[in-house]
């Protein structure tokens, strides 16, 4: 039987794009993970390895490459997929979060019957910079009732802090910068 897919080789997958999309930025470019399908498939194992199916409600996703992990997770645990997505994208009533940006600030919207009172979500990314927009979708979850049971991202760029804006749930990701 072939070995699960561990971090370390996620992380070699994953493909750094720099002074994209501005002069000084690295990006973490995940297309390699997704078109490799033994590295999608085990990224998405080990982000819902901490749950059986039936034991999470929903997988929330942020917009717009947290949605492909978040909706194959959602799919493993048997739970329902919620877009969290930029201010104005969403055609139904939102609920709307507002937060800072380097300059200036951004808000991230979900739709006012995403979430059942008590459901319990897992909140799921991509990539935790500076922590902001995470932060902001955790806070669309928590004001229509929900229970966040984990964070998880695929990176962490932990120089950024980004943990430290998000309290009162565990946060984990499987390869940090
Ligand atoms: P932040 O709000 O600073 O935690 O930023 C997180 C969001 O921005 C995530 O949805 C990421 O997809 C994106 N992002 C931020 N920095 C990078 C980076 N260096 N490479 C790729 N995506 C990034």
């Amino acid at each position: 039987m072939p070995h699960a897919v561990t971090a370390a080789e996620i992380e070699k997958a994953i493909r750094n794009v720099p002074d994209f999309p501005k002069p000084g930025i690295q990006f973490k470019d995940i297309t390699p993970v997704l078109a490799d399908a033994r590295l999608f498939s085990g990224a998405i194992d080990l982000i819902t390895e901490k749950f059986s199916p039936g034991s999470v409600d929903a997988v929330v996703g942020i917009d717009a490459r947290g949605f492909i992990f978040a909706a194959a997770a959602a799919t493993k645990l048997h739970a329902g997929f919620v877009p969290v997505r930029k201010k104005g994208k969403l055609p139904f009533t939102t609920i709307e979060q507002d937060y800072a940006l380097e300059y200036g600030h951004a808000s991230v919207a979900m739709h006012t019957d995403a979430l059942k009172p008590g459901a319990r979500v897992l909140l799921v990314d991509d990539l935790l910079a500076t922590g902001g927009t995470s932060a902001a979708a955790a806070a669309l979850v928590q004001k229509l009732g929900g229970k966040i049971v984990e964070a998880v991202f695929l990176i962490e760029l932990k120089f950024l802090d980004g943990r430290q804006k998000l309290s009162g749930f565990p946060v984990r990701s499987l390869v940090v910068y």
